[in-house]
């Protein structure tokens, strides 16, 4: 009997059947046949910590038996009050204010939202539109799919149900490049404020990786120059950190690369250890204080209902107590290592004829092949030998646990290798 359970970006008459998962450890999920697979994605990049891990499981079980939920309409609790003076600790200086919500998706959206009523605020109504990046992807609400790439992104068919926005080219610079290569990048960039600022409300970005829309990778010196820009055209700079933040690009934050601060900057993915659906869209004083005045419209007009969940909040504390005492930045430098070593500086891979790009940066690495048709397979050639790999479009690529073992690293980027032998 088929499940009534509606998959994601599945097709219908060709999504093969849905392997169940009874439960996982480390990096590795266990299915109901027995099967064990090593998880090269860390379930959509938020499982950095692997499955069941034990100060995560105890510290929910903990909050559970204390308090499951409350509103943050008008109360709080201990979980989010620390949780935010954490996340203000850790996230680059300047960000002091944190306003949660339940996923990626919703805390991009209270940033777009937040940017624009900040402008209004300063008596500056008329700049109410974003400037994205091609390749950029920031979510599937609608807010959200109206500032991913309108051509490539996954969203094309609703453009007629979108409001429009404004797109500069995404980043050619690599990671290492020089600064006439990402001069070129910020003329681009330039050309769009030049002309459109006077209605700009914020520039967004997947600082250093944007991920879903291909994984390309750009050079820090990129987001010292945004930042630079939305001085000048007086834009704010908002970092989707969903992705990057919390280890993947090698640093904490990918903000750090730079030293840059962003106006706004968004966290979820990795914030809960994926254990449990949360985010944070963080502020500086700048914006936060612009919301402090008399008039009804100054207060932020938005409340998830389950903001500030305190089981969340709870498990996030943990992820970071986990990340920072067990040294999580040198164990991501080791996977680099790997990454690097079997699969940048492997001369047959990179000269395959059906290869396009091979880019790694902290713990991520992809293949990028020239036609979507040479991955059709490679999903269940991976789950043969003993590795959940998911490929979309033109892109093969790895976002494993942090704690996934050398051997297990090198078992994945082996699979890899493997599909072009
Ligand atoms: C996943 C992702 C989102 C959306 O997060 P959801 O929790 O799926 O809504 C937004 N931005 C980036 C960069 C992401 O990778």
């Amino acid at each position: 009997m088929t499940s009534p359970v509606w998959h994601p970006y599945a097709h219908l008459l060709t999504q093969p059947a849905a392997p169940r998962v009874v439960g996982g450890e480390g990096p590795r999920f266990t299915l109901d046949s027995g099967e064990t697979l090593l998880d090269a994605t860390c379930s959509w990049w938020c499982m950095i910590h692997g499955y069941a891990h034990p100060r995560l499981v105890a510290a929910i079980k903990e909050q559970a038996d204390t308090l499951c939920h409350v509103m943050l309409g008008g109360l709080t609790h201990e979980p989010a009050d620390r949780l935010a003076r954490e996340l203000v600790r850790v996230t680059p200086p300047g960000l002091n204010h944190v306003f949660f919500s339940d996923s990626g998706s919703v805390g991009m959206e209270v940033a777009m939202k937040m940017a624009v009523q900040y402008h209004h605020l300063r008596g500056r109504p008329e700049k109410h539109r974003m400037l994205s990046l091609m390749k950029a992807y920031h979510g599937d609400t609608s807010g959200c799919m109206a500032v991913c790439d309108p051509e490539e992104g996954m969203h094309s068919l609703f453009a007629g149900y979108l409001p429009s926005h404004h797109f500069a080219p995404a980043p050619t610079a690599p990671y290492d490049a020089d600064a006439d290569a990402v001069a070129h990048d910020l003329a681009a960039l330039r050309t769009v404020l030049e002309r459109h600022h006077h209605e700009i409300a914020a520039l967004l970005m997947e600082p250093l990786l944007q991920a879903a829309g291909g994984l390309n990778m750009t050079s820090p010196s990129y987001l010292t120059g945004a930042r630079e820009l939305c001085d000048e055209f007086d834009v704010l700079l908002v970092f989707d950190e969903v992705a990057t933040g919390f280890g993947r690009t090698g640093r904490l934050f990918a903000a750090d690369h730079a030293g840059v601060t962003p106006d706004i900057m968004v966290l979820s993915k990795g914030l809960t250890g994926g254990y449990l659906g949360h985010a944070a869209t963080l502020a500086t004083d700048r914006v936060h204080d612009a919301f402090i005045g008399e008039t009804p419209r100054h207060a932020f007009m938005h409340g998830p209902t389950f903001m500030g969940n305190p089981l969340a909040c709870r498990v996030a504390l943990e992820s970071l107590s986990v990340f920072e005492e067990e040294n999580y930045l040198e164990k991501i430098a080791g996977l680099n290592q790997v990454l690097r070593t079997e699969l940048l500086e492997d001369p047959a891979l990179r000269r395959h004829p059906r290869v396009r790009d091979v880019r790694v940066l902290g713990a991520t690495a992809v293949i990028e092949v020239d036609d979507a048709a040479g991955l059709e397979g490679v999903a269940a050639f991976a789950r043969a030998r003993g590795v959940w790999l998911r490929p979309f479009g033109r892109w093969l690529y790895t976002m494993p646990a942090y704690i996934t073992p050398e051997v297990d690293m090198r078992n994945i980027t082996g699979v890899m290798k493997d599909w072009f032998r």
